[in-house]
């Protein structure tokens, strides 16, 4: 990978980044508001249930993509971004395309997935 296409991994990390950032608060502002909000019948306690049930599933989601981000830029400041961390052979751009913080290449991945 060449210093132009690291760069441009490193924006898309921190693009994404800041956008799940923006949405973990988002989605604590509204659990926040649904909490203090004055809930009238049991129907309207129910539905508010479910959705911060949901809210914070996709909100631990995001969590885990950060923490994924996080690790990738730092694989980016040690210059060992595109290694995989199994085999040590480059994961390839393409692979990156689809998923920016990826840690292995493809075959490994799928080794690490069976085993795990
Ligand atoms: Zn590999």
């Amino acid at each position: 990978m060449n210093e132009n296409e690291l760069k441009i991994f490193k924006k898309i990390l921190l693009d994404r980044k800041e956008q799940i950032l923006k949405n973990i608060a988002e989605y604590r502002n509204e659990i926040g508001e649904l909490k203090s909000s004055e809930t009238s019948d049991e129907a309207d306690l129910a539905t508010i249930t479910i959705d911060t049930a949901l809210e914070e599933t996709l909100s631990r989601k995001q969590s885990k993509e950060l923490e994924e981000i996080e690790y990738a830029l730092s694989k980016i400041e040690k210059g060992t971004y595109d290694i995989c961390e199994m085999c040590e052979e480059e994961i390839g751009v393409e692979r990156l395309k689809v998923k920016p913080q990826a840690r292995y290449c493809i075959v490994c991945r799928e080794i690490v997935e069976k085993t795990s």
